[in-house]
């Protein structure tokens, strides 16, 4: 991919990261993320455009609101600097510029999920459902310019197994997972299934292990007992983007 394409991708990811922080703030709060506009949490002054550019203003402001001079946390400017980097990386590893939309679409769905799961152990199906919809229409945009019709059908046949197989793994450990998990599973394997069967194999794997990992080492060393939830959704979307950038080359050196 050119570098402009990537540096478009970069500036696009910063403006979509600030809309993500406003998504993680109010979603899981039950408010509109159209209206109001952008407050202070502190003291409510509403936030001038000029004081709202991604990462800049933080910075500009030393991380203060103008008006009270409150700490803003430094999660907005993480998220929307993380936002920015993988849409950079998703348009510099994948293979055509079609499919670069849909995939910024999921790595900014995930991005938003993995933060409301990690504070509120919660994957709000509105966000799953707006990400698979923009997202899979994309895809059949990107299927359809590129004529990889087949790419479809696998798509949907790895959002169905990795739904059979979570909602089983629900079923089997139940307070290991929530239902958020099986329909995040489903999510992530529909857009990895598009990229080739191994693909979905090596993300939802890398999830699986990433998080078992986690858990088996909060375990042993008493940061959590054994009843505490440890929140799967970062893991999966970790695994998912992991195999959307790097995938192939993982799938070659695991499966041969
Ligand atoms: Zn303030």
């Amino acid at each position: 991919m050119s570098a402009l394409t990537i540096a478009v991708s970069g500036v696009v990811g910063l403006a979509v990261g600030s809309f993500l922080t406003v998504v993680v703030h109010r979603v899981p709060a039950g408010e509109s993320i159209v209206a109001p506009g952008s407050r202070c949490p502190s003291c409510g002054t509403s936030i001038r455009a000029a004081d709202n550019v991604p990462v800049l203003s933080y910075l500009l402001r030393r991380g203060r609101c103008r008006s009270c001079g409150a700490p803003i946390g430094a999660r907005y400017p993480a998220t929307e600097l993380a936002t920015a980097l993988l849409f950079c990386a998703v348009a510099a590893r994948l293979p055509s510029p079609w499919d670069v939309p849909a995939y910024c679409v999921l790595a900014a769905g995930l991005v938003a999920l993995a933060a409301i799961d990690l504070s509120h152990l919660r994957l709000p199906t509105p966000v799953i459902l707006v990400t698979g919809t923009v997202g899979g229409l994309l895809l059949v945009v990107a299927s359809a310019a590129t004529h990889q019709w087949t790419a479809l059908v696998h798509a949907a046949a790895a959002g169905v197994a990795c739904f059979v197989v979570f909602a089983l793994l629900f079923v089997a450990a139940r307070r290991a997972m929530g239902y958020g998990d099986v329909r995040l599973a489903a999510l992530c394997g529909t857009f990895l299934g598009w990229l080739g069967d191994r693909v979905a194999l090596v993300g939802v794997l890398l999830g699986i292990v990433a998080a078992g990992a986690t858990a088996l080492a909060l375990l042993a060393t008493g940061r959590a007992g054994r009843k505490a939830r440890l929140p799967f959704g970062p893991f999966l979307a970790a695994g998912t983007i992991a195999a959307v950038l790097y995938g192939p080359t993982i799938a070659r050196a695991w499966l041969g």
